[in-house]
């Protein structure tokens, strides 16, 4: 008898046959009403009340700003409705703003710094939505907001508890500058300027490698603990830097050691296309049935890096690991702890989406269907609530992003994301 596990639900979806058609058929008038159930839970719980205010784009009402700005993009979405929709944005952000400039520099470091947590995400989704809305003073004034985090973290010591990561190092600060660069179409912050920061990342990581001893020539942490995965480790850090192509072509010294620490990722993917969390997993390990398949830590999102990896260094032997990743995602992406994108269901659909881009193989376009239709089933409803159910990254407004670009796989994205 098989035992039920304990961060997932089985997956009893039968895959898709070579060539044949998907078992699973939801036509996309049913996507679209699956998608409008959403937006509605989301715009009727998410209320922009005090205890949603903080936690950035990442459990914030920042992260329903982003969410309606996501709708406004969508295509098919007519003008009159796009405008409704990024003034919605505008209500979402107003609080999270308004919080952030009261408080001023009273304010803790990180949350200045933040992207995914903090202000640099925050006005950055103001930014781009102002400047849909063709209000261009209120844009510069969120980018101008923005780049004050900058000189914080140019300072190659700002932060002692680690100053790399996605969240709110470094690593973050960067990816919002490369969204911001794809939507405005503007430099907003000078490539020189960009690459003086990469070089601080490379310094950071060389040094604490040294120092640690670590088998990988560039390793960071956070808080003491080196995590490998997109949320707090190594691999978001290396799936930015790799997404400066300007940069790597003038630095091929560095570009080696990206390519020698990837290759050292690589070796850690366990034989079912997992991977730790951690560096201090290696000896000892976690317990098979604590094994964690989320974007924030895992295989779902190691994959960005090494679809990265692939298109960059044009090797396939990254796609490999992108198809092993996308295995233990089927099998145990069925998550328990929610629909949302860092660690749950919308999260693992996205390994879909990402190979159904790298491959054109409408096995994984399947996949996601079957993960899509199990958020809306009798089942599903014994998983837990997250915390933040209706925020970006923990609950349903990025389950909306995950069920929109289903609409449109050619384009599918994790939100921020989209690196092909
Ligand atoms: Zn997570």
């Amino acid at each position: 008898m098989s035992v039920e596990p304990k961060r997932y639900f089985l997956n009893h979806y039968p895959d898709h046959e070579d060539g044949g058609p998907s078992s699973i058929t939801i036509t996309p008038e049913k996507q679209k009403e699956m998608l409008d159930m959403l937006v509605n839970i989301v715009l009727k719980n998410f209320t922009k009340e005090a205890k949603h205010t903080d936690g950035g784009l990442y459990v914030g009402l920042a992260g329903g700003g982003y969410m309606m700005l996501y709708l406004s993009q969508l295509p098919g979405t007519e003008s009159s409705r796009q405008t409704q929709y990024l003034q919605e944005a505008l209500s979402f952000l107003k609080r999270p703003i308004q919080y952030m400039q009261a408080a001023g520099n009273r304010q803790h470091i990180t949350d200045r710094t933040g992207f995914l947590t903090g202000n640099v995400g925050i006005m950055a989704v103001a930014a781009v939505v102002h400047h849909k809305l063709g209000q261009s003073a209120e844009r510069d004034n969120a980018l101008q907001q923005i780049l004050a985090a900058a000189s914080i973290l140019q300072e190659p010591n700002w932060f002692a508890n680690g100053g790399d990561e996605l969240f709110v190092g470094r690593a973050g600060f960067l990816c919002a500058i490369l969204w911001l660069r794809k939507h405005l179409n503007t430099q907003v912050y000078p490539d020189s300027e960009c690459h003086r920061m990469l070089m601080t990342m490379v310094q950071s990581g060389l040094q604490y490698s040294k120092a640690t001893s670590s088998p990988l020539p560039l390793m960071y942490h956070y808080y003491g603990t080196q995590y490998l995965g997109a949320a707090h480790g190594l691999a978001g850090i290396l799936l930015v830097m790799l997404s400066f192509p300007n940069w790597l072509q003038q630095e091929p010294e560095v570009t080696g050691l990206l390519r020698q620490t990837i290759d050292g990722l690589a070796a850690l993917q366990q034989p079912n296309g997992n991977f730790p969390c951690a560096m201090d997993e290696l000896s000892g390990g976690r317990a098979e049935e604590d094994e964690l398949v989320h974007w924030c830590h895992g295989a779902p999102g190691m994959i960005y890096l090494f679809a990265k990896a692939y298109t960059f260094f044009n090797d396939p032997k990254y796609l490999d690991v992108c198809i092993k990743c996308g295995e233990i995602t089927w099998q145990k992406g069925l998550l328990k702890k929610g629909a949302g994108i860092c660690h749950g269901i919308a999260g693992s659909g996205f390994v879909f989406l990402l190979l159904y881009r790298l491959t054109g193989d409408l096995k994984y376009i399947h996949r996601c269907k079957c993960f899509a239709k199990f958020i809306f089933s009798e089942t599903f409803r014994k998983a837990r609530t997250p915390d933040c159910p209706f925020s970006l990254f923990e609950g349903l407004a990025g389950t909306v992003c995950y069920l929109g670009d289903m609409l449109a796989p050619q384009q599918a994205a994790f939100p921020f994301f989209d690196l092909i």
